[in-house]
């Protein structure tokens, strides 16, 4: 189980958290929602030990350990894991280094789960992780990268930015295999579209999780009752 109790964090003037609280469980797939600015990708940073986002109060609880002083190795060691809203981008790098890590990895893996994404191993392990590629292309290929190290946590910050719709049913397939072996799956997104793939949501307003629970009630919230939001919908911040 992986806690963010009671977080506050400052960036720059603006007052990102005052008092977030967040549980995810194992087995799950969970929506972070919120308009623009709302703070989903700093929670993001904040659960994956990015520098500058350290909470000024509030702890981050993993396996009931305290990882809030952990640096992004440290968290990458306990398995969690951060897929960047813009998709990877390795210049000179094949996607065969890529996947098995220059050859550390199994390569009978690499080509399953290429596979899994809708690539023939045959025509892109050599490819080079460059803007040859779509950003279709490149999601699928960090997705694969992703289930190769079976992480623990997953973040995907908006994986439904700037690609094809059938990248981005991959993208989904991939969120429910590593749910279904035991992997926490937080999906960053103001796409309400995709909510029938979540098990819980969050919404993120005002700097604290401002409603949460089953999809179908936060996504109802979100557009017809959240006086927050509203606010901010009519250009306030
Ligand atoms: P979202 O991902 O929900 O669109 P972000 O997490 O990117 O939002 O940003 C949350 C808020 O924090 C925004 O208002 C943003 O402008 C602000 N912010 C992010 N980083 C900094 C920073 N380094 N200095 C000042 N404000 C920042
Ligand atoms: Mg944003
Ligand atoms: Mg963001």
């Amino acid at each position: 189980m992986l806690i963010v109790d009671n977080v506050y964090l400052t960036l720059g003037h603006k007052e990102v958290f005052r008092g977030l609280n967040l549980e995810f469980n194992e087995g799950n797939i969970y929506g972070l929602l919120g308009q623009n600015g709302a703070g989903k990708s700093t929670v993001g940073y904040l659960l994956m030990g990015i520098e500058n986002y350290f909470p000024e109060k509030g702890q981050i609880i993993f396996d009931k350990q305290d990882i809030t002083g952990l640096d992004i190795q440290g968290r990458a060691r306990k398995g969690i894991t951060l897929a960047w809203q813009e998709p990877a981008r390795f210049e000179g790098i094949t996607v065969h280094d890529f996947l098995t890590l220059g050859g550390r990895y199994s390569a009978k893996k690499a080509v399953d789960l290429l596979e899994l994404v809708g690539l023939p191993a045959e025509r892109y392990l050599k490819r080079e992780l460059n803007d040859s590629l779509s950003g279709g292309e490149r999601k699928r290929i960090e997705m694969a990268s992703v289930m190769m190290i079976e992480p623990r946590v997953v973040i995907l910050d908006e994986p439904d930015s700037g690609i094809d719709y059938g990248s981005y049913e991959k993208v989904l397939d991939v969120a429910r295999y590593l749910r279904d072996k035991g992997s926490i799956v937080i999906m960053i997104t103001h796409n309400v579209n995709i909510f029938d793939n979540l098990d819980y949501v969050y919404l993120i307003c005002n700097g604290v999780a401002y409603r949460e629970g089953e999809p179908d009630d936060v996504r109802y919230f979100y557009e017809h009752q959240c006086d927050r939001c509203e606010y901010l919908k009519t250009g306030g911040d």
